[in-house]
């Protein structure tokens, strides 16, 4: 007997498109996306290339009016309804570019609903480029599967995003000078909540005490060991995630 091909074919190309996506809608495409598509994974007429655009979940669609800088894809089924990712952000300074990209991508792999940079004294970088952040955001979601991308903030300082802190989110602080161990303390703090890593100088004595007295704040340990901020970024993203995240059971 032989088996029934999967459809959509597993290895359908996947792309994010700002186009509103729907039952019979037609997305032009060009530039490099089009680039993408016609040379590199060799997409031929009626091949399934798989769509997203942040709000209507995943869609199935054909190829056609395939030209050579150029082609259409025709969306004709709706492979994932709208993704709901858990209600969590990273809020995290500035660093240098590269080891930033890879927290970006990394937040959108581990499901992050919104990724916050946040200025702080001791940070060494201080611009960042958002457009290339939202590029890793995008690249990132094609290949893992999301169907919404993580909201991308603007540069905040520090006293900023403590003065207008949410009520009701908790505001996890990775304090490389202590605090509560993070797996016990996130069980004991269910619901929306932020993480908050600092910069390679870490944050200074001051910025330490206000973020203690924000309301919601709660300063964890990652271990005895100096992280670097990437690591610390990404090993507080992951334990949320078991803890409190997309990583528990449905029931
Ligand atoms: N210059 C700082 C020092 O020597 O203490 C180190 C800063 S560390 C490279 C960057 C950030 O990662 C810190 O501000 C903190 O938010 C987080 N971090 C690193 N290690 C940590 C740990 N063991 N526990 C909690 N947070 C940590």
């Amino acid at each position: 007997m032989t088996a029934t091909p999967a459809w959509p074919p597993q290895s359908a190309p996947r792309l994010h498109v700002e186009t509103q996506l729907g039952e019979g809608i037609a997305v032009p495409v060009d530039g490099n996306p089009a680039h993408y598509l016609i040379s590199v994974m060799r997409v031929k007429p009626d091949d399934i290339v798989l769509l997203f655009d942040g709000r209507s979940g995943e869609w199935a669609a054909r190829a056609r009016d395939i030209r050579k800088r150029d082609l259409v894809l025709e969306c004709v089924a709706q492979t994932k309804p709208p993704e709901q990712v858990p209600d969590f952000w990273l809020c995290c300074a500035p660093i240098r570019k590269g080891r930033i990209d890879l927290i970006a991508e990394k937040a959108c792999e581990l499901g992050v609903a919104k990724l916050q940079p946040v200025l702080t004294r001791r940070a060494v970088v201080d611009k960042l480029n958002l457009d290339r952040l939202h590029a890793h955001l995008v690249e990132a979601a094609e290949q893992c599967g999301r169907t919404a991308l993580p909201d991308l903030g603007g540069m905040m300082k520090l006293d900023a995003l403590l003065k207008d802190w949410p009520a009701g989110r908790h505001l996890f602080f990775a304090d490389e000078s202590g605090g509560a161990a993070l797996d016990s303390t996130l069980r004991a703090h269910p619901g929306p909540a932020a993480f908050l890593v600092g910069p390679e100088g870490g944050f200074d004595p001051q910025e330490r005490d206000a973020i203690r007295a924000t309301p919601g704040a709660v300063p964890v340990s990652l271990g005895p060991r100096i992280l670097r901020g990437e690591t610390a970024a990404i090993a507080g993203m992951a334990v949320w995630m078991a803890e409190a995240g997309d990583w528990l059971d449905a029931d």
